[in-house]
């Protein structure tokens, strides 16, 4: 791994003549890097949740559950499906290319730039790398320097289980980024806010790279109707409270009637209360905010709301501690709803139908996960078909990003692109068309040659 400085261009040129060397190609050289990996992951569980912990006192069962175990998933899919990921994919032919050869073939696309945010440091890494590597590319990782344990505990392992050659990890924060980004690469695969989003955006413009967008935003739960209160209540907590709200797919806000939120409003106190007792702040089960810097501005955040707390609000700085809060009577324009909250605080805001519950979904930008509780089919229905969001979960929340055959992205503001299982391949891969053509049929092929007489036309 390299300690930053000058813009990595040693490392880019080292990765891509191992590229250009063809090592990768091989499906028994990536199994074994896949391999490798899932060895790093087993042999050192403990040193990863030691960092995990460091970096955001993550409770050892969501970080097994959310990172490790994410990874190790992912890895047992990968392995057992990348063989037939990079066959040639045979398509269907018309009269005049009866006799090729027609098929897409997927080719590695080079050196790619995976670049990671805080909250889930290692996953977010690791997980688009497995589709990286599947596919046969060279990759630099560029981990997030504000979780710095775990960039640390990435940056160790990652040169001792897989090639140097091919794999390397650049550390740093913005500038050091930034002075990477100068360098040409093949791909650039970045999760984490929409504002940096941009300036990737300008930098890969330079070299026309491609590139793949893991953003937020603001992600809703809808309930309407007579659902269970208890159960959407424990579904909502878990979801929107695991990682301390940390999460890009967490739920940011509730809609709902106003018989629901008076409903809801006991059932959340109780299920927080099971949860985490009735003093958070000493529950092991809560994870803290990553950094001073994010617990200001979500204190600023709670500080400016025009909503009432009727759930938490209570802090401490030097513990970086957030209690899981709720807020209500919260007004559109209210300074919670300007951006994501990516942090324990939940506002509930009221509509009186579906159709202004859908409306108010419609008014923002394309949310990464949109969540619907209800008992009513029609209602959940209706929504899928009205709204558009990267991902969509009946009467749950963030649980459908685990299943690798369902693609994880944005669409519009909350992302460009997508990863897991095979979606991951895909975005790491080229779809190349190719029709393999011999020398038949020639004889057929004068119809298309000058000149161009009446007669061809007519035919
Ligand atoms: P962050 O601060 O860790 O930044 C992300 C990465 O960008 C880091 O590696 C950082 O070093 C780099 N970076 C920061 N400033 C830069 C700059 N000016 N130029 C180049 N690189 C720069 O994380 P964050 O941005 O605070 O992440 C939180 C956001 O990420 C939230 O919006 C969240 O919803 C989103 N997110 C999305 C997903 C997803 O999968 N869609 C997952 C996790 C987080």
């Amino acid at each position: 791994c390299l300690r930053f400085g000058g813009g990595g261009d040693q490392v880019v040129d080292r990765l891509r003549s191992a590229f250009r060397s063809g090592v990768t190609m091989p499906e028994q050289f990536r199994r074994t890097q896949l391999t490798n990996l899932m060895s790093m992951i087993k042999d050192n569980e403990e040193q990863i949740l030691n960092a995990l912990y460091k970096d955001l006192a993550k409770p050892k069962f969501e970080a097994i559950l959310s990172e490790v175990d994410m990874v190790i998933n992912e890895l047992h899919y990968a392995m057992s499906n990348f063989k037939s990921w990079m066959q040639p994919e045979y398509v269907s032919k018309n009269l005049a290319t009866k006799v090729d050869d027609c098929f897409v073939q997927r080719e590695p696309l080079g050196v790619v730039l995976i670049i990671g945010a805080w909250n889930y440091p290692l996953q977010l890494v690791l997980l688009p790398m497995i589709g990286a590597i599947a596919a046969g590319n060279c990759v630099v990782l560029k981990p997030s320097e504000v979780s710095a344990a775990t960039d640390n505990v990435v940056a160790e392992l990652v040169p001792k289980y897989l090639s140097q050659d091919c794999y390397a990890v650049v550390r740093g924060g913005a500038e050091e980024t930034k002075a990477l980004l100068k360098n040409r690469f093949d791909h650039i695969f970045y999760t984490g806010s929409q504002t940096v989003a941009r300036s990737i955006l300008q930098a890969a413009s330079i070299n026309l790279t491609p590139v793949t967008l893991e953003l937020g935003g603001k992600c809703p739960c809808f309930i309407y109707g007579q659902v269970n209160i208890t159960a959407a209540a424990r579904r909502l907590a878990w979801a929107k409270f695991f990682n301390a709200g940390q999460s890009c797919v967490a739920p940011d806000y509730v809609l709902c009637l106003p018989d629901t939120r008076d409903a809801l409003l006991p059932a959340l106190r109780k299920a927080l209360e099971d949860f985490y007792t009735t003093e958070p702040q000493t529950c092991p089960d809560l994870s803290r905010i990553v950094s001073v810097r994010h617990w200001t501005r979500l204190l600023e955040l709670l500080g400016k709301t025009k909503g009432k707390v009727v759930v938490g609000g209570e802090s401490n700085q030097e513990d970086k501690y957030i209690a899981p809060t709720v807020v209500v009577d919260v007004p559109e324009d209210d300074a919670l709803m300007e951006e994501e909250i990516f942090g324990p605080i939940l506002p509930i805001l009221t509509v009186d139908s579906v159709e202004q519950g859908i409306d108010f979904i419609n008014r923002k930008e394309k949310p990464l996960a949109l969540y619907v509780f209800s008992d009513e089919s029609s209602v959940v229905s209706t929504v899928l078909e009205k709204t558009s969001s990267g991902g969509f979960c009946s009467n749950d929340g963030i649980v459908y990003m685990t299943l690798p055959g369902l693609p994880f992205g944005g669409v519009g503001a909350s992302g460009w692109g997508s990863y897991h299982g095979r979606w991951g391949f895909e975005t790491f891969s080229h779809r190349r068309a190719c029709m393999l053509r011999g020398w038949a049929l020639e004889r057929l092929n004068g119809l298309r040659y000058p000149p161009y007489t009446e007669n061809k036309l007519s035919w």
